[in-house]
């Protein structure tokens, strides 16, 4: 599936107010299917989509809303539940029991509902609602993608400057990559943002740090203006609608950044080896709070399996455990608390980084997966065949048994994606 978004323009006041109609009442039916799951036993998913009819007959207004788009507002309500029970079955910690929603954003639209026009410049919303055309602001990718893909859904969504339509295609991105023979082992810090096995960093720049100080003063500027039990003033609102557009700055920035340093990393490595961090966990230790949810390592992690999957390439995540107490060179475990930075083995006299260390552990964990043994190129190595810890054959011919099963991997795959009859 491929999303894809366009921002709505060019409407009146009265065109905006009747998207948030309907996506008042799609979040209507929502808590309204999640009413009945708690009230009644034994409610399945038809069940909930002929509590759509019912609520048709029974309210004027969600009688407006497409009927398909009352449909998927059920099947919102029936994904909260049906994940609750998985998560049940699974013995999650946390189970996520399904809550009634308040300020929801968005409602989506299946295939009716709504009608492009022939040149996809605009977008007309037909149901009761009556919201009528809009102008679609869009990049040119998206515009193309208009054209030539038929579309599943079409989600109305409601962001701090405007709202947006996201188009939900049904095809896979899927492109020919470039096979570069390296492998990197990444391990997220603070410090850094990641360091590789061969000690290349990227440095996170602080954007929320930056925004920081304008956020905090918006936010005094908001809570000055409350006022409790009573509707509150127009200032107040322009005040919220200004907190709120920075923040999606932020996010936007956010964004962009972790999308274009994981494109970056996996379009130049072959086998790509991250930890998997728990976040949430290490959320809740306050001292580093601030600076793990800025660093954003999930959304990172996320585009790197997202890339991999574009390009065919390998994106393993491995367990953190050890990571960077174990010695990479023999294995010895060296406890060393947070603020030891460099790693210093009793047993070999190993001394390096203490990141390049983990980086070096994750990579291993990573090659024992795939079931090949990783060995660290030497400074030899690079003068005559490249980077240091690349797949490239070895002199030597210990080296050459290890390694070559790894090159064996990635020419295969090189070869596959040459010669598809393969
Ligand atoms: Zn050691």
């Amino acid at each position: 599936m491929i999303v894809r978004e366009a921002k709505l323009l060019n409407g009146s006041k009265v065109q905006y107010q009747a998207l948030d109609e309907a996506i008042r009442t799609a979040q209507f039916i929502r808590n309204r299917a999640v009413r009945l799951w708690r009230d009644e036993p034994d409610v399945n998913k038809a069940r909930l989509s002929l509590l759509c009819k019912e609520l048709a007959h029974e309210f004027p207004f969600a009688k407006k809303l497409n009927s398909m788009a009352r449909q998927a507002s059920a099947e919102r309500a029936w994904n909260s539940i049906s994940n609750f029970y998985r998560r049940c079955r699974e013995g999650a910690k946390k189970k996520g029991y399904p809550q009634f929603k308040k300020n929801s954003r968005s409602v989506e639209y299946k295939t009716s509902g709504w009608k492009l026009s022939e040149d996809c410049l605009t977008i007309n919303f037909t149901d009761g609602f009556k919201a009528g055309q809009f102008s679609l602001f869009c990049n040119h990718e998206t515009r193309e993608d208009l054209f030539r893909l038929k579309i599943n859904r079409v989600r109305v969504v409601k962001r701090a400057d405007g709202y947006y339509a996201q188009f939900c295609f049904d095809a896979n991105r899927q492109e020919a990559g470039n096979y570069t023979g390296n492998v990197i082992g990444i391990d997220l810090g603070l410090k850094y943002f990641y360091k590789d096995q061969n000690d290349n960093t990227a440095i996170y720049p602080k954007y929320l740090r930056r925004t920081q100080k304008r956020i905090k003063k918006l936010q005094r500027r908001l809570s000055r203006k409350f006022v409790k039990g009573k509707p509150q003033s127009n200032n107040y609102h322009k005040a919220r609608i200004r907190l709120g557009k920075s923040h999606l700055k932020i996010q936007r920035q956010r964004k962009d950044w972790a999308v274009k340093l994981a494109r970056c990393v996996v379009s130049s490595n072959d086998v790509v080896v991250y930890e998997d961090l728990k976040i949430q966990n290490m959320v809740k230790n306050h001292h580093l709070a601030k600076s793990i949810s800025d660093a954003s390592w999930y959304q990172f992690t996320q585009w790197l399996d997202y890339y991999g999957k574009v390009w065919d390439k390998t994106v393993i995540s491995v367990a953190p455990h050890y990571t960077s107490q174990d010695c990479s060179n023999c294995g010895h475990r060296v406890k060393k608390s947070l603020s030891t930075r460099t790693h210093q083995c009793p047993e070999c006299k190993t001394e390096i980084c203490r990141d390049t260390n983990a980086a070096l552990n994750i990579l291993k964990k990573g090659m024992n997966i795939l079931g090949v043994e990783w060995v660290r190129g030497t400074e030899g190595h690079s003068g005559t065949s490249g980077k240091p810890g690349t797949l490239e054959k070895s002199s030597t011919a210990v080296d050459e048994e290890k390694s070559d099963s790894i090159s064996c991997l990635v020419e295969s795959r090189i070869n596959f994606v040459k010669n598809p009859a393969l």
